[in-house]
């Protein structure tokens, strides 16, 4: 959808991806059909890897566990038939005309680009990885996790991720393709739908998107359920992963905004540079993306070659300047469909927005002042 491809500017902020109605058939579920908050994890889900259509399977999979629990046992065309009503909600025509566009698009590439450094291709991760990392990761727990990361925004965590060698290795592929591009004469999509990466490129468009979603769900999947299971960090199902560019000739900075996901991995890949730190200002909701940000919330992050950073997508950010140099990012947006679809039926979202829990915590404190003046009005 074309959503995907857009980061949630600050001046357009709104309800994402809700679209229009234009051609999708609308059936309208009783109120007891309605997704259920917590997800039913013992239960099965059926397997919707033949699946033709224009969502991954995996996020059929993924919803099937927040089904209402009369349907859960239902035959699976029904089942199907259900979660493609919601996911086309956020799917008007012209996105769907658009998702067979870049279908044809990749296909093109896939076929006709001769790869440089073939074995980054598909998912290795004893070379892609430091070895403190993979550790961490096998021993799958919080302990194991906090043992490697730093904390040093509530909710941002940064940890050496990336071997020097795959660094070197992606970013020579990256250059590769660019000069493959401009020889082929192909008009090449950028990372961001809203043109403000007029560098770098889409890896899930030459052939990166399996091995990318095995970087999702085999390597931060396991981190975000443990540290973001309130914004969806345990149901993510689909990605963009991408590469951005800054430097003179280049992108050189991004203005404040919101990723258009859950979570957000963000990994410098080099070469050298100066300048560039990301800023950051806070967790918001759709409702509250304008409202100030408090001294705690305000982090600024230098950049390092193979280290990670990783932040909520709604964490509101930013890129200064970068000032000499050229820098690479590897940067995956990790999805929730179930966190996007449950977020529909939810006015306050305090578990997470910082501004929500503000305004709860008021609330409280003057039904408090209220209670406590009817006290004494009656001792009185
Ligand atoms: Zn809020």
């Amino acid at each position: 959808m074309s959503s995907q491809n857009q980061n949630r500017s600050l001046e357009q902020a709104g309800p994402s991806g809700s679209g229009g109605q234009v051609g999708v058939r609308v059936v309208n579920w009783s109120g007891s059909d309605r997704l259920c908050i917590s997800p039913k994890r013992d239960h099965k889900p059926e397997n919707y890897d033949d699946l033709q259509f224009e969502f991954n399977p995996n996020i059929f999979a993924s919803l099937e566990h927040y089904l209402p629990p009369h349907m859960l046992n239902l035959s699976r065309d029904v089942k199907l038939h259900y979660i493609r009503n919601i996911l086309l909600r956020y799917l008007p025509e012209n996105d769907r005309i658009w998702i067979q566009k870049l279908r044809e698009y990749r296909l093109k590439i896939i076929l006709n680009y001769p790869p440089l450094h073939k074995e980054i291709f598909t998912m290795d991760a004893e070379s892609f990885f430091v070895p403190s990392f993979l550790r961490a990761i096998k021993e799958n727990t919080e302990a194991s996790f906090r043992s490697i990361m730093a904390e040093p925004c509530k909710g941002v965590y940064t940890f050496e991720m990336l071997q020097p060698q795959f660094c070197k290795k992606l970013m020579s592929e990256v250059d590769h393709f660019e000069r493959w591009v401009h020889g082929t004469k192909l008009r090449i999509m950028r990372p961001n739908a809203m043109n403000k990466n007029k560098h770098g490129v889409i890896l899930d468009d030459f052939a990166f998107e399996a091995m990318l979603d095995r970087f999702m769900c085999d390597f931060i999947q396991p981190i975000s359920r443990v540290f973001y299971p309130e914004l969806g960090g345990s149901s993510l199902d689909s990605h963009h992963g991408f590469v951005v560019e800054y430097g003179i000739n280049k992108d050189v900075e991004l203005g404040l905004h919101e990723d258009e996901a859950e979570v957000t991995l963000n990994v410098c890949l080099g070469k050298e540079f100066s300048g560039g730190d990301l800023f950051f200002q806070g967790v918001r909701c759709d409702a509250h993306v304008t409202t100030n940000t408090q001294p705690e919330e305000a982090f600024n992050y230098s950049h390092v070659p193979g280290h990670a950073i990783l932040h909520p997508g709604r964490n509101r950010h930013g890129t200064r300047p970068t000032t000499s140099g050229n820098r690479m990012n590897l940067i995956l947006w990790c999805r929730s469909s179930a966190f996007i679809e449950l977020k529909r039926y939810q006015r306050d979202f305090y578990s997470w927005c910082a501004e929500c829990r503000r305004k709860k915590a008021e609330r409280v404190r003057l039904s408090v002042v209220a209670a406590k003046q009817e006290l004494l009005k009656s001792e009185i």
